[in-house]
């Protein structure tokens, strides 16, 4: 199997770059990639990294992995992309600097697009290219904090099925099932929508990477890979899980500093007070409520984290009962 400069043989370990544009001078923008071969056949699993530049427990937590990754009991090939946008990642920002968009909402991208949207179509088309399924591992980055939770589009197909099913055995609590259109530009919807399996994990943020948070993560590349049938074992599963559907991002109309009532997590109902934004001479200018009947509080700012107007303060998911 050949993936950008990568050779990958059956049983080994092999390391290279995926070009995804390239730099005013000529040098290659590119993703390092990480290819693990089983030593026996089976399906390919793609794992993706700091497609926001400033989340970064992603590749720690693939280190940690691979550690104690035995190729000799893999069945099929993991594709490890280290650096989904190498330009957010170099400047620890959540969007690409040069042209200032979020590439999770961009995908397909486009070859004759701006520069993100050539990195998104270079990207998305050797993952899809490649892979049979997909994980995204993502966090609330410098600015936010998200509780620990999934997120995945089952719009009824046989992929969004067998994410569904794969989602399950990540031990991960929290599972945001959401068909929303501003998510249709994210990496794990278009795999979905080619009939592939896909989702993100989210967990942690505020400017830093907790052992927890590498914990959570390499857990879901096991339970990932073990759903997939590429490792034995039995995924992780556990005894309840928290549904959710659509979501609030709740922004601020006030400048100053935020104080959030809630964590991450946090089970909210209607008209309670979350958060409050505090002015520099340390007066309350804005209370901010939930709009929802019953959430969960899938993100928070950072705590007494200087706001402007406009910037978002928490991002809160609609309760769901469990599918049937
Ligand atoms: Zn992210």
């Amino acid at each position: 199997m050949k993936i950008g400069t990568v050779e990958a043989r059956q049983g080994t370990l092999s390391r290279g770059q995926l070009p995804l544009g390239e730099y005013p001078d000529g040098g290659a923008i590119a993703s390092p990639l990480i290819v693990a071969s089983g030593r026996k056949p089976g399906p390919v699993l793609w794992v993706q990294t700091c497609i926001h530049g400033n989340e970064v427990g992603g590749p720690v937590a693939v280190h940690r992995f691979l550690e104690s990754l035995d190729l000799e009991a893999l069945s099929g090939t993991i594709v490890f992309a280290l650096q989904g946008n190498p330009l957010a990642f170099r400047e620890l920002s959540r969007a690409t600097p040069q042209d200032g968009q979020n590439l999770n909402r961009l995908f397909p991208g486009s070859a004759q697009g701006s520069l993100s949207e050539i990195i998104a179509d270079r990207l998305i088309g050797t993952a899809l290219e490649t892979a049979d399924a997909m994980l995204d591992l993502h966090s609330g980055g410098h600015f936010m904090i998200t509780c620990h939770y999934a997120l995945y589009h089952d719009d009824g197909s046989a992929a969004g099925r067998e994410t569904a099913r794969l989602v399950r055995g990540l031990g991960v609590p929290n599972l945001w099932n959401s068909l929303e259109e501003w998510l249709s530009g994210a990496a794990f919807a278009q795999f979905t929508k080619a009939g592939k399996p896909g989702l993100i994990v989210e967990t942690g943020g505020g400017a830093r990477v907790t052992e927890e948070d590498i914990e959570r993560f390499v857990l879901a590349i096991e339970g990932m890979t073990r759903g997939l049938g590429m490792l034995p074992g039995a995924p992780v599963a556990l005894d309840a899980y928290r549904y959710g559907t659509n979501a609030v991002d709740l922004t601020a109309r006030r400048g100053g500093l935020y104080r959030s009532l809630v964590e991450a997590g946090d089970e909210v109902v209607r008209d309670q007070l979350v958060g409050e934004v505090i002015d520099i001479f340390g007066d309350v200018t804005e209370e901010v409520r939930c709009p929802l009947e019953h959430g969960w509080v899938g993100a928070i700012r950072r705590p007494w984290m200087p706001i402007y107007s406009g910037e978002e303060v928490i991002e809160i998911i609609e309760t769901m009962p469990e599918p049937a």
